[in-house]
């Protein structure tokens, strides 16, 4: 165990004991997606606002709140993720999902093809995932991949529900 696997599990463990933006907003004018993970029992539930969301890619993420209940790897990453989008614009949110995304889809892509997990991703800038990196050791156990991405697939749900509300 070196000491980055130790940091990372003391981010993990206090965004699972202290969960960041936890609750519930109104929808509308927010929109509500819901996020189940059946193979840990997993659930997560996403509450999106966005200043405007006719200006699409360019609207501003006023809010974001997260409730739910799960395994600290599904709950830790709803957390990180929720203060790593607050305040970003869409296309923002959508650019450091991409990269978290990377940081796991290289290891999920290994599932299907019987290859090795690889130590290293392919995130060209992990300091730009804050505390999310904290995240890349769960690479190292591929069931749990999908607890750590079940937050982005339902953010991702959100963001196509709150701009095409402005349809
Ligand atoms: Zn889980």
């Amino acid at each position: 165990m070196s000491d980055l696997e130790d940091l990372y599990r003391e981010i993990i463990l206090d965004h699972y004991r202290s969960p960041r933006n936890r609750g519930e907003l109104d929808v509308p004018p927010a929109v509500r997606t819901e996020g189940f993970n059946p193979l840990c029992g997993d659930e997560i539930v996403v509450y999106l606002q966005l200043d405007d969301p006719a200006k699409g890619d360019d609207a501003t993420v006023t809010d974001v709140t997260i409730t739910g209940q799960g395994c600290s790897i599904s709950q830790s990453s709803a957390s990180m993720m929720s203060a790593a989008i607050k305040g970003r614009t869409v296309s923002e949110v959508r650019e450091i999902s991409g990269s978290f995304k990377s940081m796991m889809s290289v290891h999920e892509g290994s599932l299907e093809g019987g290859e090795p997990p690889q130590e290293d991703s392919g995130l060209s800038d992990p300091e730009a995932l804050g505390d999310l990196a904290a995240l890349r050791g769960v690479v190292k156990f591929p069931v749990r991949i999908k607890c750590a991405t079940l937050a982005w697939n339902t953010l991702a749900e959100a963001l196509s529900e709150a701009t095409a509300a402005a349809g």
